[in-house]
C-alpha cells in the first residue's frame, strides 16, 4: 500500500506555481470574507492565510459580525468585485442562518470566484468549459496525477453528492474520461457500487463509514472526510481495516485537505489570468 501524501504533492504544486508568479508584475490579491467566529472556520482561514503568505499574495481577511445584514455583505462583495487589485474572493462557509448562502456566493463575479462555487462556474464545469473548479475536487485530481494515477477509463465511485465536493468531482472526472458513479444517502446497496470501483472517493462526514467490505482488492481510496472525534481527526474510511486491501490511500490528516489549500493558491492565479484575458 502506498500513501497518497498530500503534503508532498502540495509542495510540488506550490513550487510550480511560484515559477509562474515570478513572471507577474504585481502581487496577487486574495480576500476571504468570514462572517461570525466559527472555531473551525478560524482554523481554515488561518491555513489559507499561511498559504497566501507563502505565495507572497496580498491576503485580506475580512471578519464580519454575525449579525451583519445581507445587504451589507452584498455591498462589500460588489466593492471587491470592482476592485482591480483583488484577484480572488471567497466567503468562508458556514455563514449565519439569516443570510442566504447561495445568493451571497453567487454575488461574487465568476472570474474572481476562487472557490468555483457560483452557479456560473459550476455550470461551466458541468459543460466541460475551462473555469475555476472547486478546490477540493481539483485537489483530488491533482493528487492522483502527482502519483501518475490516470483516471481515464477507470471506474470511479464517489460517495457524497455535495455541491462542495461530490458533484463538481463527478463532472471533473467525467470530463477526464472516467466512468463515474455518484452515490449518496439514498443509494441502495452502497457496497455493490463501491466494490466495482477502481478508484473510490468518500466525502460524507461520517467517521469510519467505509471498511474493507466496501472495497475492491487493489483499489485506490481517496478519503475526503474530516471528522473531529475523541481519537482526534479521522476520515470517513476505516484506515486500519482497509490498508492491506488497497493499492493507494490518502491519510487523514495529510491527504486531500493539504491539496484543497494548494488549489486555492492555484485558483487565485488562474482567476488573475482569466480576468486579464477578458479585459
Ligand atoms: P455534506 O454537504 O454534508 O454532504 C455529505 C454527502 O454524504 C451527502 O451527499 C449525503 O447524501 C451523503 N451521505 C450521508 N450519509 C451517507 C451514507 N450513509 N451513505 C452514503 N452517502 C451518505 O458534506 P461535504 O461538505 O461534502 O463534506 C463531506 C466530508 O468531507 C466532511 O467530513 C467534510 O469535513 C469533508 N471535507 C473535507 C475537505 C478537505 O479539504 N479534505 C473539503 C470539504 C469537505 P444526501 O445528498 O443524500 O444527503
Amino acid at each position: 500500500m502506498i500513501l497518497l501524501d498530500g503534503k508532498k504533492a502540495k509542495i510540488s504544486i506550490l513550487e510550480e506555481l511560484k515559477e509562474e508568479l515570478l513572471k507577474l508584475d504585481r502581487k496577487l490579491g486574495l480576500t476571504v470574507i468570514q462572517i461570525g467566529d466559527d472555531p473551525a472556520s478560524n482554523v481554515y482561514v488561518r491555513n489559507k492565510g499561511k498559504m497566501a503568505n507563502d505565495l507572497n499574495y496580498n491576503f485580506n481577511h475580512i471578519k464580519l459580525d454575525d449579525d451583519i445584514t445581507e445587504e451589507d455583505v452584498l455591498a462589500l462583495i460588489n466593492k471587491l468585485n470592482n476592485d482591480d487589485i483583488v484577484d480572488g474572493i471567497l466567503v468562508q462557509m458556514p455563514i449565519p442562518k439569516h443570510l442566504d448562502s447561495k445568493k451571497i456566493q453567487n454575488a461574487i463575479i465568476s472570474v474572481k470566484d476562487v472557490d468555483g462555487l457560483t452557479d456560473i462556474n459550476m455550470g461551466k464545469l458541468a459543460h466541460g468549459v475551462d473555469s475555476l473548479v472547486p478546490c477540493t475536487a481539483m485537489g483530488i485530481l491533482d493528487l492522483l496525477r502527482f502519483y501518475n494515477l490516470d483516471v481515464e477509463k477507470k471506474n470511479v465511485a464517489i460517495v457524497g453528492r455535495s455541491d462542495l465536493v461530490g458533484k463538481p468531482l463527478a463532472s471533473l472526472l467525467t470530463n477526464n474520461n472516467a466512468t463515474v458513479t455518484l452515490c449518496h444517502s439514498k443509494t441502495e446497496n452502497l457496497k455493490e457500487h463501491t466494490k466495482l470501483a477502481d478508484i473510490l472517493v468518500v466525502a460524507v462526514g461520517k467517521p469510519k463509514l467505509i471498511n474493507d467490505e466496501y472495497i475492491k482488492e487493489g483499489a485506490v481510496v481517496v478519503d475526503v472526510g474530516i471528522n473531529r472525534t475523541e481519537e482526534g481527526l479521522v476520515g470517513d474510511v476505516d484506515f486500519e481495516k482497509v490498508k492491506d486491501k488497497v493499492s493507494y490511500i490518502t491519510p487523514v490528516p495529510g491527504g486531500v485537505g493539504q491539496m484543497t489549500v494548494a488549489e486555492l493558491g492555484k485558483n487565485t492565479y488562474k482567476a488573475h489570468v482569466l480576468r486579464k484575458k477578458k479585459l
